[in-house]
């Protein structure tokens, strides 16, 4: 199972190009989840020609793309990069593609759509251009380029046979035996109780598992599960999933808490990373200065201390620690995104290489 993301400006057409290419419209999710009880877990399924499945975030309530993106770190494989041919690359084009690279989404493809809206070749020709310029030196430099209309249909099949291709190359997720699912919604369903909803990152989860709650270290017990559209007695790595939990009252668990199985994980205020800045940041990254850490679901506060230097330069690589104000669950190798707090102009991102470090760097 994989599963891929959307970017891309606002109204360049990527919930229609989901819809074309899924058939499931937000809408229809809604109607189902009254028909069927099963929970709108946040994303479309598409079958390929080879017969895998692949999950699709992009729907409302999970509209946010930061949201989306960090909630699937390590949850997306690949990303569609969609550009409406009418309009070409805009300020949110750039600004999704560089959080792309900094959340290392190394594989994707550029959708330029609405083509049924473009009657001049070398208009075309100009926006992949255009599009070719600003994705070098990134993450999808060598991304594959496709025209597509939601409207007519056109080239959709292109997309679908390079989307194959594309995750014929990706390796399924291995299962390390350790699961850990970043919490993104909670919610209680009346004769059910408490539920959680995010994508699983490693280890699989089986009914009557005992599980904990970071954290907090709440201890309950997994009373059911559902993945895709499907009750199930196991959900796997990579699995958009639904947890029916025992012994924890919804307001108890919050976005951004990690469930796990006892004593796997420990939660940290501190943490060494790898940064970049990126090149058109504004401002530096000073040492002492605070920041908003997206990590996986979570979204903290923290306090930043630079090695070696007073300041992160942007377009700079550095070293830094991380003081989160409340401690959160890490992984080393996983990806985080730094905003400024206010107003949440994204600085940098990087990735986690030590998250519990012995020592505490003052300066
Ligand atoms: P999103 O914000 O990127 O998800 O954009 P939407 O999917 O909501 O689309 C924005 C608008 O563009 C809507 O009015 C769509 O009907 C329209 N649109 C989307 N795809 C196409 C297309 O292929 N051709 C044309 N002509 N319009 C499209």
């Amino acid at each position: 199972m994989h599963v891929i993301g959307t970017a891309g400006h606002v109204d360049h057409g990527k919930s229609t190009l989901v819809a074309a290419l899924t058939g499931i419209h937000p809408d229809r999710l809604k109607e189902e989840r009254e028909r069927e009880m099963t929970i709108d877990l946040g994303f479309a399924w598409l079958t390929l020609p080879n017969g895998e499945r692949v999950g699709i975030v992009d729907v409302p309530g999970h509209r946010d793309f930061i949201e989306n993106m960090l909630a699937g770190v390590g949850g997306i494989d690949a990303a569609l990069l969609v550009v409406a041919a009418d309009e070409g690359v805009m300020p949110q084009t750039r600004e999704h593609l560089t959080i792309l690279d900094l959340l290392g989404v190394e594989r994707g493809i550029i959708v330029v759509t609405k083509i049924d809206l473009v009657d001049d070749p070398e208009w075309l020709e100009l926006v992949e251009s255009d599009l070719r310029d600003i994705v070098r030196g990134t993450a999808l430099q060598n991304a594959p380029m496709v025209r597509v209309s939601a409207h007519t249909r056109a080239g959709l099949d292109v997309l679908v046979a390079t989307l194959s291709r594309v995750l014929e190359d990706t390796p399924s997720r291995p299962d390390l035996g350790k699961p850990r699912l970043p919490i993104d919604r909670v919610f209680s369903i009346v004769g059910f109780g408490t539920v959680v909803t995010g994508t699983l990152l490693d280890g699989s989860l089986s009914l009557g598992d005992e599980v904990e709650i970071l954290p907090a270290g709440l201890r309950g017990r997994i009373r059911g599960l559902q993945t895709h559209k499907q009750k199930t007695q196991r959900a796997l790595p990579g699995s958009r999933t639904a947890v029916n939990i025992t012994g924890i009252e919804v307001g108890q668990i919050q976005r951004g808490d990690v469930l796990t199985f006892p004593g796997l994980y420990h939660p940290t205020q501190r943490l060494d990373a790898r940064c970049r800045l990126i090149s058109d940041s504004r401002m530096p990254l000073q040492h002492n200065s605070e920041v908003k850490l997206f990590l996986g679901t979570s979204e903290v506060l923290a306090r930043v201390r630079v090695l070696g230097t007073e300041a992160l330069q942007p377009g700079d690589v550095g070293w830094i620690q991380l003081e989160p104000h409340s401690p959160i669950v890490a992984v080393r190798g996983d990806r985080f995104i730094l905003r400024r707090p206010s107003p949440g102009e994204t600085i940098g991102g990087g990735i986690v290489l030590d998250p519990h470090p012995q020592h505490r760097y003052r300066r």
